[in-house]
């Protein structure tokens, strides 16, 4: 039988798949496999997968056709997570050589390739959260540790794919969601990110009745002396409950940072698209955060494009990102995903017009950023070290909002939480001196 000796794994799309990677890795290592870096000298070659855009789906094939060719004729390669889920055998038929198909809630199966390397493996199931019980735990977590609280979503946006692909929503048990934490803490995280796709829905009941909520897991986790900054992503607006606001005015380990997707700034489209179309009450929501918050900032996702939206509809979200001045945002290009209900809408809008509202939404997010970073100018900021730029002379940090500081690199080592002064900004980062 082949003697698998290393596995190569590339991860896409979001943070939710970079905790998935770090798994399969750990899982993988814990079999006695290494990882590389090199594809060609892999025995085993994983792409861990995100399908929420054409365009990310597209990414993932070709990568496939290039691996086809560059790997050694031996070694074993399949796809994992969102792309595997909504592919299905249909993989197989595109890329007959594929050794295996695992939807995101099935990669805990992967060493059965390793014992089996001859069969084909297809598993694409909902099977809700039992491959948390089965994934080892990390010897040595990153100073950021992503932690998965729930799977999946009921909110049924109608251009989103991801309530095919991770099915209906699911939380964690609170006690396993700390037992990951603690685990996390005493191996080297600083940072928590409790993540899932509806993250402030996070509601859990245990066997004696007693409701936890991600307030109860900010709180319980905040009493880690390890652990310095907590966030978490991605929040539905209308999940924002009180007791989770008044978290951002009582607990100052929460950063001043709230990613809360608004999509548009249309009531029209937002019914389209079926999310919360009521702008006040959002705003609301905002004024509240920044009530007990002052510092706070907020970041968005946003379409541009979605079927039957019109010039004044998408005037409509220009003013939105004008008003809420978002920071650190993303904006996409709307593109029909299968099985979801926007792609048999009709007035599906041209490329030609889509790539103009997105020209004119991405100079206004990133006028909003250059304001922001500038703004910063002066301040001293508590930052976390995330490691060397690719020169080796400098030191990028990331602030309680998630900018780029780059710092001279010191000639002795530094603890990774430090000062800093910010003394320039542009749009993309700021720079900034270590306060001795
Ligand atoms: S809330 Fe997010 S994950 Fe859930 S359906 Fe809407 S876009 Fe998709």
């Amino acid at each position: 039988m082949l003697k698998m000796q290393k596995f190569f794994i590339q991860t896409f799309g979001c943070q939710m798949n970079v905790y998935d990677g770090q798994r399969i890795a750990a899982m993988l290592e814990k079999h006695g496999l290494t990882q590389t870096d090199n594809v060609e000298d892999a025995d085993l070659i994983i792409l861990n997968t995100c399908s929420v855009r054409e365009k990310a789906t597209n990414k993932v094939y070709s990568a496939l056709g290039r691996i086809r060719r560059a790997k050694k004729d031996s070694a074993l390669f399949g796809i994992v997570g969102c792309v595997a889920r909504e592919s299905g055998s249909d993989a197989f038929k595109r890329i007959p050589e594929l050794n295996f198909v695992l939807g995101p809630q099935s990669y805990h199966k992967l060493p059965e390739i390793i014992k089996n390397p001859d069969t084909r493996l297809l598993n694409i199931d909902l099977g809700g959260l039992e491959k948390f019980d089965e994934l080892p735990q990390m010897t040595k977590t990153p100073s950021v540790a992503y932690i998965p609280i729930q799977e999946g979503c009921n909110h049924c946006c109608t251009y989103c794919i991801v309530p095919y692909t991770r099915g209906r929503e699911l939380s964690r048990p609170f006690k396993d969601v700390m037992q990951d934490t603690l685990n996390a803490a005493k191996t080297g995280a600083i940072e928590i990110c409790f993540l899932g796709q509806n993250v402030n829905g996070y509601k859990y009941t245990d066997e004696n009745g007693k409701l936890f909520k991600l307030s109860d897991l900010i709180r319980e986790t905040a009493k880690l002396p390890e652990i310095k900054r907590i966030r978490f992503t991605s929040s539905y607006p209308t999940e924002m409950s009180d007791d989770l606001i008044e978290m951002f005015g009582i607990e100052p380990k929460l950063l001043p940072f709230l990613n809360m997707p608004v999509q548009s700034g249309s009531p029209r489209v937002l019914k389209r698209m079926n999310r919360p179309d009521d702008i006040n009450a959002y705003k609301t929501i905002v004024n509240k955060l920044k009530t007990v918050r002052p510092d706070i900032q907020i970041s968005s996702d946003f379409i541009v494009g979605f079927p039957d939206e019109t010039d004044a509809d998408f005037e409509e979200t220009l003013n939105i990102a004008r008003d809420i001045k978002y920071i650190n945002s993303y904006s996409f290009k709307y593109s029909p995903r299968p099985h979801t209900a926007a792609a048999l809408m009709d007035n599906q809008i041209s490329e030609q017009i889509k790539s103009v509202r997105l020209q004119r939404l991405d100079s206004q997010l990133n006028e909003n950023q250059r304001e922001f970073n500038t703004s910063c100018i002066g301040q001293e900021m508590i930052c976390l070290l995330e490691g060397p730029d690719k020169t080796g002379k400098h030191l990028i940090f990331r602030t309680p909002y998630m900018q780029q500081c780059i710092v001279e690199k010191p000639e002795s080592e530094i603890s990774p939480m430090q000062k800093i002064k910010i003394t320039d900004a542009n749009k993309a980062s700021l720079r900034g001196e270590i306060i001795k």
